[in-house]
């Protein structure tokens, strides 16, 4: 599958990761649009929110839990941030790999 998320995943591109453990791996926006501007990502290959089942209700649990802990280690959970999920083309989505952005100024 030709996924740019995954291949980051697998370690076959590069990527500034800042948090990974077996189901979640967070690294830095390759074009950030804030001054801190991080990835988060489940490792299993979902498209989007669109697609996600009841399955999966767990592992986004997780997602936001994980931008929770990363807010708190980049010191920003005092000052405040957001957390922004796109989806599809007309929610801005441009990789179709569920993502949450962590955003901070
Ligand atoms: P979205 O528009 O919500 O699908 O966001 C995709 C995000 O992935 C954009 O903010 C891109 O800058 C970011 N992105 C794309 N390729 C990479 C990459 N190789 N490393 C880090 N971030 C990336
Ligand atoms: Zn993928």
């Amino acid at each position: 599958m030709d996924c740019i998320f995954c291949k980051i995943i697998k370690k076959e591109i590069p990527a500034e990761v800042v948090f990974e453990d077996k189901a979640i791996i967070a690294f830095k926006d390759i074009k950030p649009i804030a001054s801190v501007h991080i990835v988060i990502i489940p490792k299993k290959h979902i498209n989007s929110v669109v697609n996600l089942k009841k399955e999966d209700e767990v592992l986004m649990g997780k997602l936001i839990m994980t931008a929770k802990k990363i807010a708190d280690d980049l010191k920003v959970s005092e000052k405040g941030y957001k957390l922004l999920i796109r989806v599809g083309r007309g929610g801005g989505q441009e990789v179709d790999h569920i993502h949450l952005h962590l955003l901070a100024c």
